[in-house]
């Protein structure tokens, strides 16, 4: 067999921002959903919770955009539940997020290796639009720099 998982991983759009094409939960589900574009690309697919009820989200796979669909919004910055819609477990934890307290970014990793190194980290905040590509070391660097 050919592990392809680190070839052709990312697409750019014309602007150069970089497209997420494989998507993958700690487990290993593909998360990427070809039928349901959102910003023209297809969108990663994640089953939200704030505890009472849970919705499927489509949100963008381009790095950087806020844009998503859904069904139901909630109030500005709710901290919800994040998981793959496949085991519907959580996502990994990663980070705190600065946007609101108790926030946090959860991992949505580019291969099946459950490697922080390729991973996408999404704050499980409503709107909040931090996002991150990164290597565990960027994060580290990150959360340093914000100590001294
Ligand atoms: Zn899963
Ligand atoms: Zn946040």
């Amino acid at each position: 067999m050919v592990d392809n998982f680190d070839q052709d991983q990312n697409v750019l759009t014309e602007d150069g921002r970089v497209v997420v094409t494989q998507a993958y939960c700690h487990n290993g589900h593909d998360l990427i959903n070809n039928d349901v574009k959102v910003s023209g690309y297809p969108s990663i697919n994640l089953l939200l919770s704030d505890g009472k009820s849970e919705q499927l989200v489509y949100i963008s796979a381009i790095q950087g955009d806020n844009s998503k669909k859904f069904d139901t919004t909630y109030p500005e910055h709710t901290l919800l539940t994040v998981m793959c819609p496949v085991c519907k477990e959580e996502l990994d934890n990663i980070a705190p997020c600065d946007c609101v307290k108790g926030s946090k970014f959860v991992a949505i990793y580019l291969n099946k290796k459950r490697n922080f190194s390729s991973c996408v980290g999404i704050c499980n905040s409503w709107n909040c639009s931090r996002s991150f590509m990164g290597s565990a070391w960027r994060i580290i660097s990150r959360l340093a720099d914000k100590n001294s």
